[in-house]
């Protein structure tokens, strides 16, 4: 386990900032004095985390605590004005059990399942909120109980109510006690990539003003952070990305983002590197494909060497590309090879997820069954239903990527064993896996498939 550092306790200096900078102006704010309790479902990933987007979204006040933990919210309703949940497709079950315990009428909803199936919460929540939102008392005073969130761009995410030395993002020699923050300055994107769910939440840029992203980076400098991730979609997208990266860049800290092949010029990445950023993901996708973005992908990833910029390569993995041994042998070859051709300092493999509302949906909707939004974490084959099958297809995905870490290639590249939050990631992983196929094995012992990913593993790891 990646071990956390202990919590940091807020000084009254940041919350009274805080305070300055967002004032209780809005009369709704005075109808609710009792607790606001904001939460996430699913709970959030503490190995993987990052301060969640539920900040963006809740009001002001002190009256105003996030939640970690739904199960255990430490008040009585009756203390309670609000309770506002952020639902993802992996969290509706929980949402759902915890909306039947408490007062419908105090229940407030948003994000990506609200979004997508507003009509899902109508008999769970008062109100359902769809689409971005940084304004809440304006989007809680329009009529009907389903509003679009209303995203004015005059406040900060309430960084005050959560401990950002929580956040343990996994970035190339970041190691566990390096404090990492996070930054919005754009939401949504105009692609249309057939597998992803951003545009559905907006489907073009909305970017924040240049003067709200340098208040946020001011009020972020009292964490001295020595990493920042930029959270938007695609980052050099914005007219005025240069200026916003400026304005980060005084932050000191190591900047990592998302941006696509197709953007990223060699005067970019020149201006990117002087600035501070120190890794971009670009995005390898499902290598059986070809993405108008990744024409360049090869040019792109040298001139990240050239100029030192730590380039990171997602990837997506069909299961049914991989579900006999011979194409999964193919499959991975293939993969290998192009990351042996770009050398990527990081790799981080996902399992195609089809959501509805994308391109790929009809395709793939006949292998989705409702237990199955339950596994939207990118890290389960579920669209493999032979159970022994899929432990094998996510063990093999994890065994290529550690393979690759493992390889000369990756030497020549940088040093893997750092004890960095990607190494230790990865020691996890190896861990668990182990775990995994024991019990698989203790389950059906006459197995050979089984068999041979046990001595697979001991040859290989
Ligand atoms: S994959 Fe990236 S570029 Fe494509 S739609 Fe999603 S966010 Fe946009």
């Amino acid at each position: 386990m990646i071990k956390f550092p202990p919590p940091l306790k807020l000084t009254n200096k940041i919350s009274s900032t805080i305070n300055d900078i967002q004032s209780i102006t809005h009369p709704l704010a005075k109808k609710y004095t009792k607790k606001i309790l904001a939460m996430t479902f699913p709970k959030q990933d503490l190995n993987l985390g990052l301060e969640p987007s539920v900040l963006t979204v809740v009001p002001d006040g002190k009256n105003v605590k996030y939640i970690m933990d739904y199960n255990n919210i430490g008040f009585q309703d009756k203390d309670v004005d609000l309770y506002l949940c952020s639902v993802y497709v992996t969290g509706m079950k929980d949402f759902i059990k915890f909306s039947q315990k408490h007062p419908k009428s105090k229940i407030i909803v948003g994000g990506y399942e609200p979004t997508m199936n507003p009509k899902d919460f109508v008999e769970y929540a008062e109100k359902i909120i769809t689409g971005p939102c940084d304004s809440f008392w304006e989007t809680m005073e329009q009529s009907g109980q389903i509003v679009r969130g209303i995203t004015l761009n005059k406040r900060i995410p309430r960084y005050d109510l959560y401990d950002i030395k929580l956040n343990q993002q996994i970035i190339p020699d970041k190691k566990p006690n390096d404090v990492v923050t996070s930054i919005n300055t754009s939401s949504g994107c105009p692609n249309n990539c057939d597998f992803c769910c951003s545009p559905l939440m907006s489907n073009h840029i909305a970017s924040k003003p240049l003067e709200l992203v340098k208040k946020e980076i001011d009020y972020l400098k009292q964490y001295k952070p020595k990493f920042i991730f930029i959270r938007d979609e695609n980052f050099p997208l914005q007219k005025d990305w240069k200026q916003k990266l400026d304005a980060i860049s005084k932050l000191d800290a190591k900047t990592y983002l998302f941006a696509s092949a197709n953007l990223m010029t060699e005067d970019t990445i020149k201006y990117m590197k002087d600035k501070n950023v120190y890794m971009t993901c670009l995005g390898l996708e499902d290598i059986t494909k070809e993405y108008g973005k990744n024409r360049k992908l090869d040019e792109v990833c040298e001139k990240h060497e050239k100029h030192g910029l730590f380039k990171y390569l997602s990837f997506i993995v069909d299961p049914l590309n991989v579900n006999t041994n011979e194409k999964s042998a193919e499959f991975y070859e293939k993969l290998i090879n192009r990351f042996n051709e770009l050398k990527p300092e990081m790799v981080c493999g996902n399992f195609l997820m089809p959501f509805k509302g994308t391109k790929l949906w009809d395709k793939y909707k006949h292998l989705v069954t409702k237990d199955d939004f339950s596994l939207y974490n990118s890290k389960s084959a579920f669209l493999e239903k032979d159970l022994e099958r899929r432990l094998v297809d996510e063990y093999e995905m994890f065994k290529y990527q550690w393979d690759y870490y493992n390889s000369k290639i990756y030497k020549g590249i940088r040093n893997f064993n750092t004890n960095d939050t990607l190494h230790l990631r990865f020691l996890e992983l190896k861990e668990m896996f182990a775990k995994k196929i024991a019990d698989a094995i203790k389950q059906n012992p006459q197995s050979e498939t089984l068999k041979k990913l046990t001595s697979e593993r001991s040859n290989k790891i």
